[in-house]
Parts: structure tokens; C-alpha cells; sequence
């Protein structure tokens, strides 16, 4: 039996209402959000191992969404297991219900093997938008600073930002990441790209925290919010520099996403030290 086609809007992007599995379902009912049976639409290359990912849902039409948020994709692991690994949204088309994904390829991990083979047509299970932190309403000023695989959750969060806000971006990233273009209502400052230094090299953070010294940041955080994301001793390095330059740790959300010293756990986190 085939699926049936279910995009309402009549869109391009044809996209079928097939249901997730139990597995996932389950998964999904845990963690509150919805589960996905995702079909591959389009892969797009983006330099230094990254490749712009869009799948679709008709679920994603109308999933909850802050952006900042992921989508938790289950993908096969050796000795047959099956592990989660998280890919953070940097746009969600609510009339094609499609999601963007910017995922890089590096190491040789399930996430890696996948982001280097995945083609149109494939179909993966999934769960989301789902995730703790997006851009606060409190704060008049936004600090974004990590690495390539914060790409996605930092742009999606600046551009959610409204007029009258600031947001500076800064990024390490591969030499040859494709530029991204952050259309942000807010006043933008950056995004400011540093190259990284080969991972193991050097102390973590040491080029982003030499790349905040030179922006003329305000002195801590005032009312001003920082959210970090990457590599686990990145950020722990970016948050011990903010803390030591002022800021109240209520005005820094930091997320770990990976370890290079250790793959994620088959949950999709990266071990805490
Ligand atoms: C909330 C959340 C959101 C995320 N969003 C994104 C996103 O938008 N885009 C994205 O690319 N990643 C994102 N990540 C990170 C991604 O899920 C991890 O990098 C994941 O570990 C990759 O899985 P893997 O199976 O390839 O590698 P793992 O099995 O975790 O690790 C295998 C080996 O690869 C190395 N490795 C893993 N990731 C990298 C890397 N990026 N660079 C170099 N070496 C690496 C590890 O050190 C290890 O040696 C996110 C993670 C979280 C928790």
C-alpha cells in the first residue's frame, strides 16, 4: 500500500502521512513532543564536512517550535543498536512542513556516517521540536558564541528576536563553512566567524575568548542573556570566561553538544565530566 499524500497547502514539497513506530512513539509520549517518520527532501553541501539537511512531516506544520530547539533523530549503530542524535532546527517552513537541519560530518560516530550518506527519499524516525533553550524575552541584548554545530540553534534564536533587540554572534568554525546568511529583525552584530584551530590544539575557547575581547561587550551581563553551544570543554572555557568577566550565571544558558574526547551517549548527550 502506498502513503497518501497529505500536503494540504498543495506545496512542492509532497510529503506523506506515515506514522511513526512504537518505538518512537513511545520515545516522543516521554519526552512531550511529537513523534516523526521523516522523509529526506533535499541535501545541500555546505563546505568542511557540513551538509544542509531538509526533511518533512506534515506533523511539522503545526509542532510547537521555539526556535533554538532540535530534532531528535534515531539512526543505526554498531552491533545492530539504536542510538539518538540531536540536530538543531534553523528553519521551519510551516507551509511545506519542513525543517532544515545543519549537520557536520566529522569523526565516524552514527551522526557523522549518516550526515555523510543521507540522500532525498530516505526516511528516519524522529522526535521534536523538543529542547530547553531558545532566546529569552527578558534580556535586551543576546551573546551567541560556539562552535560550527551551533550554527543552526544560534542563527534560528537571533532571527526570533524582535526590532529593538541586539544580538552578536560569534562562531569558530572550519575553514571552509559555507557562509550562512542570519536575516535577523534585531540589531545584528557579527555573526563574526573565527577559523578553528585543529580539535586537541591549543586551549579550548582560546581563539573565540581572544575574539570577545576585542568586541566592545558591555561590562557583564546587565540585562543582556549569553547562550553558548559546542564542543563540552568550548563551552564550559566560553562560561568560566563570561563568569569571570561579571556575569551572573542566571544570564547564560550553555548546552554541551559533543565531546572530543569521547562520542555521545546512545541517548544523544554528551557524557558530563
Ligand atoms: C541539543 C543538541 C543540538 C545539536 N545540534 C547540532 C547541529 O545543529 N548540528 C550539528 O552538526 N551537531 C549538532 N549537535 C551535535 C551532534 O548531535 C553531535 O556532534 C553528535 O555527537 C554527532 O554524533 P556522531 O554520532 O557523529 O558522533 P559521536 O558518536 O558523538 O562521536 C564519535 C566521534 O566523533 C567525534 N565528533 C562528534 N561530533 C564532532 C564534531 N562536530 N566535530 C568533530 N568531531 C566530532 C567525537 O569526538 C568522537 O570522537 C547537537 C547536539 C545536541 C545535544
Amino acid at each position: 500500500m502506498s502513503d497518501a499524500p497529505t500536503d494540504r497547502r498543495g506545496g512542492s514539497e509532497a510529503t506523506s502521512a506515515r506514522d511513526p513506530s512504537a518505538v518512537t512513539a513511545a520515545l516522543a509520549a516521554r519526552q512531550g513532543v511529537p513523534a516523526l517518520a521523516l522523509s529526506v527532501t533535499d541535501v545541500v553541501e555546505r563546505g568542511a564536512g557540513m551538509r544542509q539537511v531538509t526533511v518533512a512531516d506534515p506533523r511539522l506544520a503545526e509542532a510547537p517550535w521555539h526556535p533554538g530547539q532540535d530534532l531528535t533523530i534515531s539512526l543505526p549503530a554498531t552491533g545492530g543498536r539504536s542510538v539518538t542524535r540531536r540536530y538543531s532546527i534553523r528553519r521551519l517552513d510551516r507551509d511545506r512542513a519542513t525543517a532544515d537541519l545543519l549537520a557536520s560530518a566529522h569523526g565516524s560516530g552514527p551522526g557523522a556516517r549518516w550526515v555523510a550518506a543521507v540522500r532525498p527519499g530516505d526516511r528516519l524516525e524522529a522526535i521534536g521540536p523538543r529542547g530547553k533553550i531558545w532566546a529569552t524575552p527578558d534580556a535586551s541584548w543576546h551573546l551567541f558564541v560556539g562552535d560550527e554545530t551551533y550554527l543552526a540553534a544560534s542563527f534560528a534564536m537571533a532571527e526570533s528576536l524582535p526590532g529593538g533587540a541586539t544580538a552578536t554572534v560569534v562562531l569558530e568554525v572550519g575553514p571552509d563553512v559555507g557562509e550562512e546568511p542570519c536575516e535577523a529583525v534585531a540589531e545584528l552584530r557579527g555573526p563574526y566567524r573565527v577559523v578553528r584551530n585543529p580539535v586537541g590544539a591549543g586551549e579550548p575557547g582560546v581563539e573565540l575568548i581572544d575574539a570577545l575581547e576585542r568586541l566592545d561587550l558591555p561590562p557583564g551581563s546587565g540585562d543582556g542573556h549569553a547562550y553558548l553551544g559546542g564542543e563540552a570543554k568550548l563551552v564550559a572555557a566560553l562560561r568560566a570566561w563570561l563568569i569571570g568577566h561579571g556575569w551572573q550565571a542566571e544570564a547564560i544558558s550553555a548546552k554541551a553538544y559533543w565531546r572530543s574526547d569521547k562520542a555521545n551517549q546512545d541517548h544523544g548527550e554528551p557524557e558530563r565530566d
